[in-house]
């Protein structure tokens, strides 16, 4: 699967969807205008589920306090946080730090 098509292409979607949001608004109220709101209401939360499950499949942890889930960001692949409420994810320390054997810090 090409990942950075897939990113692309949601990014796409999701700037048609802005669209589509800003274009609802000039239509006059009805019947239509509430449909078109339902639709791309829908479409939108399927978008962010389909980010999030990109985001995993990129190597991101996720962030459940909320939803939509936040996409937690990192530097090193160790420390997460999301940008969404400010949760991490912080390394764990390892047990110990010296070898039992040797006693030679293994860090
Ligand atoms: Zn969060």
């Amino acid at each position: 699967m090409d990942i950075e098509a897939l990113k692309q292409g949601l990014s796409a979607i999701a700037a048609i969807l802005g669209m589509l949001k800003q274009a609802k608004d000039l239509l006059p109220d009805g019947k239509n205008k509430e449909e078109i709101a339902d639709q791309v209401e829908k479409a939108e939360r399927q978008m962010q589920t389909a980010e999030i499950q990109i985001a995993k499949i990129l190597g991101h942890e996720i962030c459940t306090n909320h939803w939509p889930s936040g996409i937690m960001l990192s530097a090193d692949k160790k420390h997460w946080k999301c940008p969404m409420c400010g949760n991490e994810i912080k390394p764990q320390k390892p047990q110990s730090t010296k070898h039992p054997a040797s006693g030679i810090e293994i860090l």
